[in-house]
């Protein structure tokens, strides 16, 4: 069979794979505990549903702007506003279908063939293949300090005459952390004095926790004019839990847009005119659901915390933010990959292995679930392999004894 290198090189999702694998296993009735799951189970915002049904009622389904309603745009105006400070025109947004498709968009507008884009590790898994897919090359940052946090010097040595863009995730999938406001400050005048694109994925921008707040890459930006290279990349998935829907979109200067409005009237004409509907609805409706999504989260989160914080060889971070933790489990295991399939087999629990991120010895674990499976599914994997917890369990109504440790 011929398939093209491109598609040869790229691995698929790894977090879209456990999901599949999880489905199976649910279908086969297996007692499974998803702690992979990267969407939060809160209901869509009734005004997303209300405004998505009455454009399906109207029976008036077609083909919209490239680039997005107008309706939406102007909420996407005032969401900038209000959450940014910004004001931005609707000549400088464009809708796709989720922010993963934003950003497969924005970097084929932007990458010329082997240009690099900076991405700090652990990153979330689709930015090599993105970068990749728009005939990119992904240059990975480890921070040099072993931590999660990137430094500004790590990224200089790695950046050189072929780096096109820097993409930055606070708070961040996979390790929840929120980026310091310096390193922010920082990072946006380092792009602006290097002349490169700064691509702020904020996805996760309002699921914050201990009373901190998001910190805005514009308040820092010198470069207010229509060349500004500083680029955001926002959606409604992870806030208002409408990950079916796929709406995210891209803010940035009307060149970027119209790249973008010219490939994605190729690829997909618009994005679908009742999900954009049911965007502006959630953008423009009642807010309390993000309220009341965010308070679950940060219960959830420390409950994980306190649960993980029981085992003596794990090492973890407590997250500022998303409904990720990233733990290393390297005392246990170093190859994440062998940990998260020796869970999954031996007591059903779905993690997803740190080696995707670009950190081997950790595991992603979700924290978006009930805290009933929070609790069950760390004291299955604190069964699993530490050899100090009780070498008996039950899951379902199957007693195991472990023969392992
Ligand atoms: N960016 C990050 C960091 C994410 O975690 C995700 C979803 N997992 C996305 C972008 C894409 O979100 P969507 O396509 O659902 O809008």
């Amino acid at each position: 069979m011929s398939i093209s290198q491109l598609a040869r090189s790229l691995h698929e999702s790894a977090t879209l794979r456990m999901n599949e694998r999880a489905k199976i296993m649910r279908e086969r009735g297996d007692a499974l505990i998803h702690l992979g799951s990267g969407e939060p189970k809160s209901k869509v915002p009734f005004d997303a549903i209300l405004n998505a049904s009455s454009k399906l009622v109207s029976a008036n389904v077609k083909y919209t702007e490239v680039d997005g309603i107008p309706s939406l745009k102007k909420a996407i105006v005032r969401y900038t506003e209000e959450n940014y400070n910004k004001i931005v025109g609707p000549e400088n947004i464009i809708v796709s279908n989720g922010a993963k498709q934003s950003l497969s968009i924005l970097l084929q507008s932007i990458l010329n063939e082997q240009e690099e884009v900076i991405l700090l590790s652990p990153y979330w898994v689709s930015y090599p293949e993105l970068v990749k897919i728009a005939n990119g090359i992904p240059i990975i940052v480890t921070p040099e300090d072993g931590g999660y946090h990137p430094r500004i010097q790590d990224i200089d040595m790695a950046v050189g005459r072929y780096t096109k863009a820097v993409i930055v995730n606070s708070p961040c999938n996979p390790s929840g952390l929120i980026f310091s406001r310096d390193f922010i400050a920082e990072i946006v005048n380092y792009c602006e004095r290097k002349g490169i694109y700064l691509i702020m994925d904020d996805i996760y921008h309002k699921l914050i926790f201990n009373g901190k707040s998001f910190i805005s890459c514009y308040d820092f930006a010198k470069d207010q004019s229509n060349n500004s290279k500083l680029i955001v990349v926002n959606g409604v998935s992870k806030l208002y839990g409408m990950t079916g829907f796929r709406v995210g979109w891209v803010i940035a200067n009307t060149h970027i847009v119209e790249a973008m409005k010219v490939i994605q009237s190729h690829v997909t004409s618009c994005p679908s005119v009742v999900v954009q509907a049911a965007a502006a609805g959630a953008l423009t409706g009642i807010q309390s659901g993000v309220e009341s999504l965010r308070l679950t989260l940060e219960n959830n989160r420390n409950v994980m915390i306190t649960e993980l914080k029981s085992f003596d060889g794990v090492k973890v971070t407590k997250p500022d933010g998303t409904f990720y933790c990233f733990p290393d489990f390297s005392a246990y295991n170093k190859n994440s990959a062998e940990l998260s399939e020796f869970l999954l087999r031996k007591v059903m629990v779905v993690t997803v292995p740190g080696k995707e991120f670009g950190m081997d010895g950790h595991l992603r674990l979700s924290y978006c679930g009930t805290i009933k499976d929070i609790k069950e599914g760390i004291e299955r994997i604190k069964w699993a392999i530490d050899p100090n917890s009780p070498n008996e369990i039950y899951i379902g109504d199957r007693k195991l004894v472990r023969d392992w440790l």
